[in-house]
């Protein structure tokens, strides 16, 4: 982009809003009224529109249905009991894009589209933050590669899209998980810590195998030993040990550096546990429950916030743990909460006001 952005705006006709009953709406399955639509060719962003939400068009040949340049991002809009509209840590969740543009070798997206865009497009569809605890507006960027031509090369032609989905109270049952020993999620210096949608593709044999088993998702492993410890499902994981929060550390790259993470690592160090970022393997997890000391695991995401794990297991392990004295996992639900809908000063500076 060389001058300030200029967004096109054309307006739906009317709002499909007055079809829809915003209470308990299931998550991802209602879009609002507007999109947001930027293109990237010849070495730069230009016709950034906001649009009536529509189908896109395009060739078979289209390379991300070949060559997977796909990258996306989840974000979350809240409504205050005042009415008024924020976007949570959205800056957070650009940077992490543009990590995911560079290892999918496809361009950065500048703060002017990604930030002032959403804003932008959210402020038009505010109606559409349902003004209700638990409920939020869920934001879905993405990028793609459009060069219509076979072959295996970065696209010189990009659409950055925005689309907006309310959605209702995700209940987080409290997990049972299968401690992953066959599939491998990331690898050292493959594309773990990118959001890119190949990542969500491979992962999807390992989540319906675990369920055939009776769990909800897998602990995701190291891609050698499968002992060293890296996420939950789609979701970071805390273990508390004793006095002490525990979570895999980045510098692998094979984790996905979430948002929920750094605001609950954030949260924990405010309510006095020592926080811990580094490798932590199955045989110290094991250790740790046998003599007491695991007393909480838990996922931690956009989705659901807070997810508690009632129980590890695989074929030769099984861990119990007692969620309803899960009060950590607790506790940071309600600070987060207390942040989002502004019960409480946003001390953080996390909200980005529309
Ligand atoms: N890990 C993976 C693989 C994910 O898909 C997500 C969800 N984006 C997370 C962790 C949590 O990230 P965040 O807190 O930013 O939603």
């Amino acid at each position: 982009m060389t001058a300030a952005l200029d967004i096109v705006i054309t307006k739906a006709e009317s709002s499909k809003l007055n079809d829809l009953n915003l209470e308990n709406i299931p998550f991802g399955k209602y879009f609002t009224d507007h999109m947001l639509e930027a293109t990237f060719e010849d070495g730069e962003w230009s016709s950034v529109e906001i649009k009536p939400y529509q189908p896109l068009s395009c060739d078979p040949s289209t390379a991300v249905f070949h060559y997977g340049q796909a990258i996306f991002e989840g974000i979350k809009a809240y409504k205050n009991a005042a009415g008024e509209a924020s976007i949570f840590r959205p800056y957070d969740n650009h940077k992490r894009f543009n990590k995911s543009a560079d290892r999918m070798s496809m361009p950065s997206v500048p703060e002017e589209i990604f930030i002032e865009g959403m804003r932008k497009l959210v402020e038009i569809d505010s109606d559409w933050i349902p003004a209700k605890k638990e409920h939020s507006l869920y934001i879905r960027p993405f990028m793609i590669g459009i060069d219509a031509v076979l072959g295996v090369k970065p696209c010189e032609t990009y659409k950055f899209i925005i689309i907006l989905s309310p959605t209702g109270p995700y209940y987080a049952e409290p997990m049972k998980i299968y401690i992953e020993d066959t599939y491998t999620r990331a690898a050292p210096g493959g594309v773990g810590f990118s959001k890119n949608a190949g990542n969500y593709g491979g992962s999807m044999k390992a989540a319906l195998e675990a369920k055939a088993l009776g769990y909800d998702q897998v602990l995701w492993t190291d891609a050698f030993e499968h002992k060293w410890l890296q996420e939950v499902g789609m979701m970071n994981v805390i273990f508390v040990i004793n006095d002490t929060a525990i979570t895999p550390s980045l510098e692998e790259g094979t984790i996905l550096e979430g948002v929920t993470r750094s605001s609950a690592l954030t949260i924990l160090r405010e309510m006095g546990l020592k926080v811990e970022e580094r490798r932590i393997n199955i045989d110290e997890l094991i250790a740790a429950y046998h003599s007491g000391a695991l007393k909480e695991a838990f996922g931690v995401g956009t989705a659901a916030t807070v997810a508690p794990i009632k129980e590890f297991g695989s074929s030769n392990i099984k861990m119990e743990l007692d969620v309803k004295n899960a009060v950590v996992a607790k506790e940071i639900k309600r600070q987060l909460d207390a942040i989002r809908y502004s019960e409480v000063a946003d001390r953080h500076n996390w909200l980005f006001k529309i």
